[in-house]
């Protein structure tokens, strides 16, 4: 490939489909979750366009619109409505979706991202209220398609990016970020496996800053891995065709996650012109002052709130993330929660959150922690941990051991301390106590004895090592090692 010396500035705009976690369809009373429904069983009138039939709004989906604006950090519009965008495929029966064209719920708004160490605002177009098609699916070899129309008429909200991510690395963060944001406000059970989110992601690359380039369009990607590698293909496919002297076509790419990459779906000359027109059986949505600033009370603390939280724990970045992933995982834990609860007390509330990231993070990863402890028994056993290390009663070894077998039977016990005790992992730091057992190390070991006497400090290193094993672990090794000197000098 011939080397030229130009720089190719890349320009990404991502589309989201995030599906609402409502119980029932946008305009029908239909059940809404199809993971484990047969097909064409969660259908109506409605979802199947029968003639004459009336949607009806859901108002949980406008509720959830809404409160996504306030999640990206604008306000919801208090007049929007629907349209229709006509095309014709065998899994849309109406043949239009009912969609928000020209006054969408949301407007303007940001997403904050970091990456590589720099924060950046990545800015919301617009977010529109619009319902799923059905489901396709051609089996291999058949002459025939089979269409499943559970999911059609799913309410989703689709979030439309401006086109100010710069980089592969940037596509990822963002997605990522708008899987935190939508989780947190309750928007959607961000479900990526089922494809409760998917993302486009159109990519262009141009010599010239001030000119863009043509973009392509992948569609459909559900993983943020998927968002990234996508993005990084068609950047380089983009400018190695540039290099040849050719050009982009504007087209919609597939992405196939086998190969790792993406491949021509259609091209503009085929692109569908949709003849929008208002959508004449759903009326407008208009939201009141008092509906808008409810909604806006009820946002939960949001994950960019929660990282100033934990940043003033002095917590790293990456740290803050594993808890605020974590957090999603699994509802019934509180991390966040529990370590909010004692930010008055910032060194207890900075060691949970370690422990947490270090140890029962990683065990609950491996499902090695049991369901028995309950948030509340958690919080008394990390913070009667603390007190210990604090009090000099656990090593920072044993208080590992400890909790990692608290966590993983699900003990609660009344006296965590006496527990402690029993299991032989509280340390002797009775100063008598040690001090025998140095004196016995010291006799028995003269030679290394001999060598501190004579400024050879690593030889404290093996005596405090012989009083710990004599000790069986349980001494106190910074009492032990002071000791020792004081005999020695
Ligand atoms: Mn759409």
């Amino acid at each position: 490939m011939s080397q030229s010396s130009k720089t190719y500035t890349p320009t990404i705009g991502i589309e989201c489909h995030v599906q609402l976690s409502t119980k029932t369809k946008l305009f029908a009373a239909v059940g809404n979750d199809a993971r484990d429904a047969r097909p064409n069983t969660l259908i109506s009138h409605i979802c199947l366009g029968m003639p004459g039939a009336l949607p009806v709004l859901n108002a949980k989906a406008v509720e959830l619109g809404a409160r996504a604006a306030f999640a990206l950090n604008t306000t919801p519009a208090a007049f929007s409505k629907f349209d229709r965008k006509h095309y014709f495929y065998p899994d849309l029966p109406k043949g239009y979706q009912i969609t928000q064209f020209e006054q969408p719920i949301v407007l303007g708004g940001y997403v904050e991202i970091e990456s590589e160490g720099v924060k950046k605002k990545i800015g919301i177009t617009r977010a529109h209220l619009e319902e799923d098609a059905g489901k396709s699916t051609h089996p291999a070899g058949k002459d025939y398609s089979l269409v499943d129309l559970n999911r059609a008429g799913t309410p989703l909200l689709e979030i439309v990016s401006e086109p100010d991510i710069k980089s592969a690395a940037d596509a990822k963060a963002y997605a990522r970020e708008l899987y935190l944001i939508v989780k947190y406000a309750g928007i959607s059970d961000a479900d990526l496996y089922h494809g409760n989110m998917r993302f486009d992601v159109n990519v262009s690359v141009s010599s010239d800053p001030n000119v863009l380039g043509t973009r392509t369009e992948s569609k459909n990607l559900n993983s943020f891995k998927s968002v990234e590698k996508a993005a990084e293909y068609e950047i380089k496919r983009q400018i190695e065709l540039l290099e040849k002297g050719e050009v982009i076509i504007q087209e919609t790419r597939g992405w196939d996650d086998a190969k790792q990459r993406t491949f021509s779906q259609r091209g503009k000359e085929q692109a569908h012109d949709y003849r929008y027109m208002p959508e004449p059986d759903v009326p407008p949505i208009i939201l009141s002052e008092e509906f808008i600033n409810e909604i806006k009370s009820s946002l939960p603390v949001m994950p960019d709130e929660w990282r100033n939280r934990l940043l003033s724990l002095g917590l790293s970045r990456s740290q803050i993330d594993t808890l605020l992933e974590a957090e999603i995982d699994n509802e019934a834990v509180d991390y966040l929660p529990i370590i909010e609860s004692n930010l008055d007390n910032p060194d207890v509330a900075k060691f949970i959150a370690n422990y947490f990231v270090n140890i029962e993070i990683p065990m609950r990863h491996d499902g090695s922690v049991s369901d028995k402890l309950d948030n509340q028994a958690r919080s008394t056993i990390y913070i009667a941990i603390d007190r210990l290390i604090q009090d000099n009663k656990l090593s920072s070894t044993n208080a590992k051991a400890l909790l990692t077998q608290l966590l993983k039977d699900g003990l609660s016990p009344t006296d965590i301390e006496e527990y402690a005790a029993e299991q032989g992992y509280i340390q002797e730091s009775d100063s008598n106590e040690i001090e025998k057992i140095v004196e016995a190390v010291i006799a028995e070991f003269p030679d290394a004895a001999n060598d501190v006497k004579n400024g050879e400090m690593k030889a404290i290193g093996f005596l405090t090592g012989q009083v710990m094993k004599k000790s069986l672990g349980k001494a106190n090794p910074g009492m032990a090692q002071e000791l020792i000197r004081k005999k020695l000098a």
